[in-house]
């Protein structure tokens, strides 16, 4: 797995900026790197997707490096009949291009024949230099002709090139924004943005309805062939902060973003239900009325790890694009003294509304030059470094505790009931250490 950690090498010079942050208050330096960067590829993002997506296949075209990398981070779902595949170039597709659509064309066949129920099929690029040279454009709209009326065809890039792990999904659903219907009332809807854990969805679904928020989707939603209807009077709730060109794309169809911040603790998800409470213009009672019972319930459950995570020094290496959202809950629910918040990209427009919550010494650093990165964290020595896996079994090796940052994709961790549950991803490998020392 650790063979497809994408590592690039650009312009090694450092420079620094200044952003202010939305409260006005002390500007936070955003520091930007360049140089190596480890980082997972936009692959591994059809893992969630495809298990939010019930009636999508995901294709990869791509080598045998990446049908490994999406077979081992899927782990015992290959013997579940998963809803994704990767088409290996051979050798022998190198000849022609002709010989990689003949290939292509047979994979799609023999899949629709045993998966009657698929309704949406993406064609997946990957960056083998083989694939760069291949239209997957063309190939949809061939396969398009060829199952119009049964099967809709998408494509989009998940190479380690172009995408982070979990831009992956930013492309895949920007390619959708295109095909959503138009809506068609002037009601005001909300649209949730960002795949969530259907458990999740259901627990914000019977949130937003005891608010009073009667008309509202999510995207992805569990069959794409429901897709949920934007426009004017559509208002975005963005649940993920990686998806900033899908948020682009919705703005250009005539929707409007919600400013909040993430929906992760008990302190993020009440900030990201009262964002949309007040859009909606629901009373502040009745908003403390729904809220008061499983926020109260949320910090309790965050309570249970507080002492093993409070004043514990952590660092957290760009990654998944959730570090700014996770770095927040650590300092401000959990007592954790932050040292340095890495980002792979910072997105003013989806992640300004966290800034105001961070302290105004927060170190942030955008982008990655790796060996320095390594040396601050050798430096710092912090209790705990969130970072990708290929960086965490040289750092554990070095007696210095880590936590995957993959796991908070593969975890449901949004809402109130699962704010527990993040807490404890952070003190587990604590816990671990506590225990060994013994
Ligand atoms: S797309 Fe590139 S980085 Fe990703 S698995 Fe394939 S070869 Fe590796």
């Amino acid at each position: 797995m650790t063979s497809c950690n994408s590592v690039f090498s650009e312009d090694m010079q450092p420079a620094v900026q200044s952003r202010s942050n939305e409260a006005g208050l002390a500007d936070i330096p955003v520091r930007h790197e360049r140089g190596q960067r480890a980082v997972f590829c936009g692959l591994t993002s059809i893992i969630w997707l495809h298990r939010k997506i019930q009636d999508a296949f995901f294709l990869v075209v791509g080598s045998r490096t990446c049908a490994h990398l999406i077979q081992s981070a899927a782990g015992v779902m290959i013997f579940a009949e998963p809803r994704f595949a990767t088409a290996v170039l051979q050798d022998k597709d190198l000849a022609g291009i002709a010989d990689c659509n003949d290939e292509i064309d047979r994979i799609v066949a023999q899949v629709l024949e045993r998966r009657p129920n698929i309704k949406t099929f993406f064609l997946v690029s990957s960056c083998p230099s083989e694939v760069i040279k291949l239209d997957l454009a063309n190939s949809v709209q061939r396969l398009a002709r060829n199952y119009a009326g049964k099967v809709r065809f998408a494509e989009y890039s998940g190479s380690g090139i172009e995408s982070t792990f979990t831009q992956g999904e930013d492309n895949c659903l920007k390619g959708l924004v295109p095909e959503l219907p138009s809506t068609n009332t002037d009601e005001k809807n909300l649209l949730v943005v960002g795949t969530l854990a259907d458990v999740v969805e259901d627990q914000f679904a019977r949130l937003f309805t005891q608010l009073g928020i009667t008309s509202y989707s999510f995207f992805p939603s569990r069959q794409l062939s429901e897709m949920p209807a934007v426009g004017a009077n559509t208002r975005i709730l963005l649940a993920q902060p990686y998806l900033g060109e899908t948020v682009r794309a919705l703005l250009a169809r005539g929707a409007q973003l919600i400013a909040a911040p993430f929906p992760l603790g008990a302190e993020g998800t009440l900030e990201w239900l009262r964002a949309a409470a007040t859009e909606w213009g629901v009373a502040d009672s009745h908003f403390a009325g729904v809220t008061e019972v499983p926020y109260a319930r949320a910090k309790r459950a965050i309570h249970h790890y507080e002492n093993k995570l409070q004043d514990k020094r952590v660092s957290l290496l760009p990654d998944s694009q959730l570090e700014i959202p996770l770095a927040r809950f650590l300092y401000r629910e959990c007592g954790v003294q932050l040292l340095e918040i890495g980002v792979p990209f910072y997105d003013q427009q989806v992640l300004s509304a966290e800034m105001k919550y961070l302290p105004a010494n927060a170190v942030i650093t955008e982008g990655q030059s790796l060996d320095d990165q390594l040396d601050r964290v050798r430096h710092d020595k912090p209790d705990l470094t969130v970072c990708g896996l290929g960086i965490a079994n040289p750092l554990e090796a070095e007696e210095l505790r880590t936590k995957w940052s993959i796991e908070f994709m593969f975890t449901p961790i949004q809402g109130f009931d699962q704010a527990g549950d993040l807490a404890e991803l952070f003190a587990r490998p604590l816990n671990r250490q506590a225990r060994l020392k013994v």
